[in-house]
């Protein structure tokens, strides 16, 4: 059993939700944040292990409301255990997992399992989400009250939209009461028929059936107004078009109870990368083309979707960043495009996708911090994402100008889709605590990281 008491000194701490950035020293003791000190310190305090953390930023660990644990049902692609093993190699102290599990976590039974289990096998804090409709049928709603008494932070279909408006005006207004979001897979089915990427040159290119991002845009606008109808709370999941963010941007401005999120991939990954050359746009089609790593739903889009969405996050039209984890198996993915499965494997390379944004000045560190912990905390009402005396030692080291190259098969994830695989990223987790203890420390696990 490791020290309880530690003091993670003379890093750049970062915590949005206190309005810090400045270099001091991190107490903890007894799995909990004892005070990030003003004063620098001569000397630990008795009993305490020493970290140096110079040159490293020390912030909140990581909140991820939207990953796919796969657990129970599909445990050849994910578990509770290897998700949140996958979430502290990158940096995540608490995961909010998606219902489309099998059984679907549509009643308190399935969520009291998965969160015992979580109490026993995970690496970090799993927090559930409930369904919308029993069995995610989008027909009839589960038993939303008895979910909230369980414990869900909110609730959705998510892999599926609920498409009747009136099921979606009842959930809403259940809302109002539960305090809990609607979290709807924004995409109108009826526009979908079948398309397997985003509407446009490529998919024309490659014969591929393709989306319309309006797809998107009138599921979005659709749930706007019934929030608006009902006064219930709406969080958009993985928002990808530049309509979109207009949409979202509109309602906030008129009061309403509504919030949103964008993925990694979605912010920094465009259409061009179903060609399978890293987002070069070749001049004829290569072999490398077709990669059924890059099919993910909503699409990758074009580039000046992908163009809006930094911005709406840097502006707080959108929220948060979360991961949309959607580990799958090689079975899933070593297919034609039509036939793969939609995912992205996302929590062990999501910080250092983002840095991206900050290398490039789309917006500043502490932003992207709070993005990802403040921020996704004030959705949850949790004390979480936070270095305030007393709250959970949920700590991660990082180091935004380490570069390493992104190996699948080094993931820790059961899994390992990812459309990055050689790609070399800058920004690195060095390592995660989880309530005070270490979840994930890259010296330790890979002995050749500098
Ligand atoms: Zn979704």
């Amino acid at each position: 059993m490791a020290n309880s008491k530690r003091v993670i000194r003379g890093g750049r701490v970062i915590d949005p939700g206190q309005g810090i950035d400045r270099v001091a020293d991190v107490l903890i003791s007894g799995g909990k944040v004892v005070e990030v000190t003003e004063a620098p310190l001569d000397a630990a305090p008795e009993g305490h292990d020493v970290t140096d953390a110079s040159g490293l930023v020390v912030a909140p660990g990581f909140i991820d409301l939207h990953t796919h644990l796969r657990d129970p049902g599909h445990e050849w692609k994910e578990t509770i255990e290897s998700g949140t093993q996958a979430a502290a190699r990158g940096g995540f102290t608490t995961v909010c997992a998606m219902p489309n599990t099998d059984p679907c976590q549509d009643s308190a039974a399935v969520i009291e399992d998965v969160l015992r289990r979580a109490a026993s096998d995970a690496a970090v804090r799993v927090l559930a989400i409930g369904a919308i409709t029993k069995g995610r049928r989008g027909k009839a709603l589960a038993p939303m009250g008895e979910l909230a008494d369980a414990g869900v932070i909110g609730f959705s279909d998510d892999g599926d939209p609920v498409s009747d408006a009136n099921v979606m005006r009842q959930a809403l207004s259940y809302t109002t009461a539960l305090g809990l979001p609607i979290i709807n897979h924004a995409e109108d089915h009826s526009l979908v028929r079948g398309g397997v990427m985003n509407e446009g040159p490529v998919a024309t290119r490659l014969g591929l059936p393709p989306v319309p991002a309006s797809a998107e845009a009138v599921m979005i606008a659709r749930d706007i107004e019934l929030a608006a109808l009902t006064g219930g709370r709406l969080h958009v999941p993985h928002v990808s078009t530049a309509a979109g963010v207009e949409l979202i941007r509109a309602a906030k401005q008129r009061g309403l109870n509504v919030t949103a999120e964008v993925t990694p991939h979605h912010l920094t990954l465009d259409e061009t990368w179903v060609y399978g050359l890293h987002g070069e746009v070749p001049d004829a089609v290569p072999a490398a083309a077709y990669d059924t790593n890059t099919k993910v739903n909503p699409p990758l889009r074009s580039s000046a979707d992908v163009a809006a969405v930094p911005e709406a996050l840097a502006d707080g039209t959108i929220d948060v960043v979360a991961t949309d984890h959607a580990p799958h198996a090689a079975t899933d993915k070593v297919c034609t495009y039509d036939e793969a499965a939609h995912g992205i494997n996302v929590l062990e390379t999501a910080f250092a996708q983002v840095m991206k944004l900050v290398h490039e000045k789309a917006l500043s560190l502490p932003e992207l911090i709070s993005r990802l912990t403040a921020e996704p905390s004030r959705i949850l009402g949790r004390e979480l994402g936070t270095l305030k005396p007393e709250a959970p030692a949920d700590i991660v080291l990082l180091d935004p100008e380490a570069e390493w190259t992104v190996s699948a098969d080094d993931f820790v994830s059961l899994s390992r889709n990812t459309p990055l695989d050689g790609v070399t990223l800058k920004g690195r987790v060095v390592e995660t605590v989880y309530a005070g203890a270490t979840a994930w420390n890259a010296m330790a696990a890979e002995p050749s990281a500098k």
